[in-house]
């Protein structure tokens, strides 16, 4: 308690009246009061008394001398009634005295004056006078007869002085006040006695209560010593601290159960806490361990399926190729998926926003799901509206996800009918794209429509059991398409089918290309096709672009444009200027046998990319022979940076991993070397003289993590230079994911790679010595890096040529030597002209000159010119950026052309005209 706080307690104790002053006030008035009360009643009395018996005394002394006198009346003796009345000066108080006779005064005795307000009392009134009369009367008058002998004689009158009355009263009020003094004295005596009696307890008891007050010790009592009301006070104020006590005593024990309880929940709370952060940690190991168990093997599945793809294969086993390697990449993202599907749990999902092209995206996806399709025998088809965007931003990878979930969902619930994915703007707003898979399936009860959103839902308990599947698609797809600030849709007729619907904002877009028109105005096209959705996509598309499309029904078809079945290509009627387009399912043979026989000009497989089509719509447009299959290779060959003579080892303990890396390595130019374990790659550093090191994080012995930190002392201590070290992990969340910091590597490649992430990897790590970019290496190397990537494509594609027909085996066909005689003179003045150009310092002149080059290089399927010429004209119509290395470069690779276009025997012949059947051109 505060300083203040106690003095004004202290203060306060000291009462503004004490019982003491109370009870002196007490015994004063009353005392007081009785006295005056006395005082009245003595008055009284006194004065009562006084007038009786002064009353008395004067009648008897009136009648003894009226006795005395009668004779002398009755004689009339005046001298012998005044010797009788001359004793009343011997009586004291006695003043007057008179005589009457027969109304004549005989004789008078005294002088005493009376007033008029005197008393004056007749015998009967003796005993009746009031106290009041007398106090205010100074004498007393009584008068008697006088009798003598029986006769009356005459009056006597005898007047009394009554003031010694004062002096009584005075004596009585004295001996009074005495009393009342002494009364009062002990009065006050008692009351004192009487006030220690009562306030000495009740002054112990308020001490006890500021004592008690102050140290709050409610086990402190107040000791009883009267058995009066104040011991019962004190009773009653200890059985109050008693029951404070007792009270303070449960809160005590209350407290101490509470805080048990609270010290018990807490250790509950505690350990639930840890088993729930062992178990999610536990989660996320299993995670990070299936994901690992999942991507080692994957690895070698994903990029032999890769390599396989780009390896010099028949057309079908190259898409079956391509189907594994992208299966591969969509379980790959899948398992991705799952693991960040803990991460939208805390909100921590990423999503990447890079330019994606929707058409491809969703044509991807149908043509990984075709192979499903045929065997359910479904009709797949994606129909992509031509107001789609070239390019719009995203996260390709979930997209992917979600359209793949949707199908693989429409596949599995259709057992007849089709599945079709539209893609295209929202209708309700438009600079969103709307993605909706719409299939003739079992469809979903209306009741149902709203649970199968949730994690592990199925609308029908059965459904696990007749189709398979977890119940977690949709909710992952949910999840993302909202992290997308976008909704999932959903309508289904029972029995009918559904269609799943979702869009997302297209963020900057690249606004869509124009449909190829047709050659001529008012074309017709005729579709012949089984599938209901397909035929009605193409007929679609056909109609975009502008042709007069129609359904084929049983009648010989003939149109500018037929596109059909294999079965149905017997009915087409071949037109010189017609086109005919065999569609056929994915992986049949048919098509290209069709396409060999000469019964189509080319193969159109199905499900149906737009892509494809519109590529082959354009070559009508123009005129241009179809080529089929390998312009599509040509176009998606892909370009790698190469690492010719990069000395690289590989510390791998898995066989096929090691091979897997030599066979891609191998691919990239770099020479390999192998290490099996942690132990023999710090050796063969040392020994060795490396670029790079790749190294498998978990090996046994020595793992990754060790060695790397070996290799990095050993090689300060020796002074070497340091080589770069990447980690080979299939860890990509847990503590493995990022140990390879702390162990000194310096990047870090996740399993299953892709040919062309080693690449990249490779391009960021090696060291400076093998091309790494510096600032005045800039622009010599980018020229590098272009040329390094044209330089993968052929010189000659001679299969191109044979596949046109213009090369046999016993050499070029005199068409082709022809042409190739126009080339060896046309082609170096476009070169002559670029140069010009640039010198004159006109990137615009550079490009129409590359571009001229360009077209004339692509017919005779001179690929490496081509990209070279492509890359020159897309530099210098975009950001002016040709310089004269890149047109070394070009006339470099001009010279090796002609070089092999002489190899061949082909540039000997003279230039000439072209046929016109040859070249099909407007
Ligand atoms: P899963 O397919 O693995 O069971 P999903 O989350 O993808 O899990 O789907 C949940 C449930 O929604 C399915 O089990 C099915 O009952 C219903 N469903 C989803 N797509 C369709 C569809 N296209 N047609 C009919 N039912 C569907």
């Amino acid at each position: 308690m505060s300083e203040t706080g106690s003095s004004r307690m202290t203060a306060n104790r000291a009462p503004k009246k004490s019982i003491a002053r109370k009870l002196a006030m007490l015994v004063t008035i009353a005392v007081a009061t009785s006295a005056i009360a006395m005082s009245g009643v003595l008055l009284w009395r006194q004065t009562s008394h006084y007038a009786e018996t002064k009353s008395k005394s004067l009648f008897a002394s009136a009648h003894v001398f009226a006795a005395a006198a009668a004779r002398g009346v009755a004689a009339r003796d005046q001298n012998a009634v005044y010797q009788v009345i001359k004793a009343i000066g011997q009586i004291p108080d006695l003043i007057y005295a008179r005589v009457e006779s027969r109304g004549q005064l005989l004789a008078v005795m005294g002088g005493a004056t009376q007033l008029d307000g005197d008393l004056r009392v007749t015998e009967g009134e003796a005993l009746s006078i009031s106290p009041l009369a007398i106090l205010s009367s100074r004498s007393i008058q009584v008068e008697v007869p006088i009798i003598n002998g029986g006769v009356n004689v005459g009056r006597f009158v005898l007047v009394a002085d009554t003031r010694d009355l004062a002096e009584e009263l005075q004596d009585a009020f004295k001996g009074m006040a005495l009393g009342s003094a002494m009364a009062l004295g002990v009065g006050l005596l008692v009351a004192f006695r009487l006030q220690k009696v009562f306030t000495k307890p009740i002054l112990e008891l308020s001490d006890a209560i500021w004592r008690i007050r102050r140290s709050h010790d409610y086990t402190d009592r107040v000791i009883s010593k009267s058995d009066d009301e104040v011991g019962l006070l004190i009773d009653g104020f200890n059985a109050m601290l008693e029951e404070l006590e007792e009270r303070d005593k449960s809160l005590a024990a209350h407290r101490r159960d509470l805080e048990k309880d609270v010290s018990d929940r807490t250790r509950d709370l505690r350990i639930a806490k840890e088993a729930a952060e062992s178990a999610n940690s536990a989660k996320s190991d299993f995670l990070a361990t299936m994901s690992h168990e999942i991507r080692t093997p994957m690895n070698g599945v994903m990029v032999m399926a890769e390599l396989l793809a780009a390896s010099d294969l028949p057309e079908r086993q190259r898409r079956y190729a391509e189907v594994i390697s992208k299966s591969g990449q969509i379980l790959l993202a899948i398992i991705n998926d799952i693991l960040d599907f803990s991460k939208t749990e805390s909100g921590k999902l990423q999503l990447e926003k890079i330019a994606l092209d929707p058409a491809a995206l969703a044509e991807d996806v149908t043509s990984l799901f075709a192979e499903r399709a045929r065997e359910k025998g479904l009709d797949l088809v994606s129909y992509v509206s031509p107001a789609t965007p070239r390019l719009m931003t995203g996260d390709p990878v979930r997209i992917n996800q979600i359209i793949a979930n949707l199908v693989n969902n429409a596949l599995k619930f259709t057992e007849s009918g089709s599945v079709i994915l539209k893609v295209g703007p929202d209708p309700k707003n438009l600079s969103r794209i709307r993605f909706a898979v719409t299939d003739t399936g079992i469809g979903i009860r209306a009741h149902k429509l709203r649970d199968i959103f949730g994690a592990f839902t199925q609308a029908d308990q059965s459904t696990t059991r007749r189709f398979g599947g977890t119940g977690l698609g949709l909710a992952i797809s949910k999840r993302l398409i909202e992290c997308m600030e976008g909704e999932l849709e959903v309508k289904s007729v029972h029995g009918r089918g559904s269609t799943f619907a979702f869009s997302i904002p297209a963020g900057a877009c690249e606004k869509p290309a124009n449909w190829p028109s047709p050659r001529k105005a008012g074309a017709t096209a005729l579709v012949a096709v089984k599938g209901d959705a397909t035929r009605a996509t193409v007929l679609r598309y056909l109609r975009e672009a502008g042709y007069d499309a129609a359904e084929a029904r049983g009648e010989i078809l003939v149109a500018d444009l037929v596109i059909a079945d294999p079965h149905r290509i017997d009915a087409v009627e071949r037109r010189e200027d017609g086109y005919v387009l065999c569609l056929a399912t994915f992986g049949d043979p048919a098509a290209h046998l069709m396409v060999r026989d000469g019964r189509a000009d080319a193969a159109v497989s199905c499900p149906l990319r737009r892509s494809e089509l519109v590529s082959l719509l354009s070559k009508i447009k123009v005129g241009h022979m179809l080529g089929g299959a390998d312009d599509r290779r040509a176009s998606g060959a892909v370009a790698l940076p190469r690492h010719e003579g990069l000395r690289v080892l590989v510390a791998d303990d898995t066989a096929i991993n090691r091979e897997v890396a030599i066979e891609t390595l191998g691919q990239l130019g770099a020479i390999v070397e192998t290490a099996e374990n942690g132990l023999e790659a710090v050796t063969a550093v040392e020994n060795g003289d490396f670029d790079i090191v790749l190294m498998d994080v978990s090996m046994p012995e020595v793992d990754g993590f060790e060695a790397a930190r070996r290799i990095r002392e050993r090689g300060g201590a020796a002074g070497k230079e340091r080589v770069p070290i990447i980690a080979l992990t299939a860890h990509v969340v847990g503590r493995a994911a990022d140990a390879w910091k702390a162990a000194g590597m310096d990047g870090v490649l996740y399993k299953p790679y892709t040919i062309r992430s080693l690449a990249e990897c490779l391009d960021t790590f090696k060291p400076r010595s093998q091309g790494a970019t510096t600032k005045s290496e800039k622009s010599t190397s980018r020229a590098e890096n272009q040329a390094t990537r044209c330089f993968d494509a052929p010189l000659l594609n001679e299969k191109k040529l044979s596949g046109l027909g213009l090369l046999a085996n016993d050499g070029p066909t005199p068409f082709l030597r022809r042409v190739f005689g126009l080339y060896l003179d046309h082609a170096p003045k476009s070169v002559a002209e670029m140069r010009e150009a640039l010198d004159a310092g006109d990137q615009v002149k550079i490009g129409r000159a590359a571009h001229a080059l360009k077209s004339m290089s692509v017919n005779i399927a001179v690929d490496r010119v081509v990209a070279m010429a492509e890359d020159i004209e897309r530099r210098a119509n975009s950001d002016g950026s040709v310089g004269a290395e890149n047109i070394a470069l070009l006339d470099k690779a001009l010279a090796d052309t002609f070089e092999m276009i002489r190899n061949i025997g082909a540039g000997d012949a003279q230039a000439a005209p072209l046929p016109a059947q040859q070249a099909k051109t407007a």
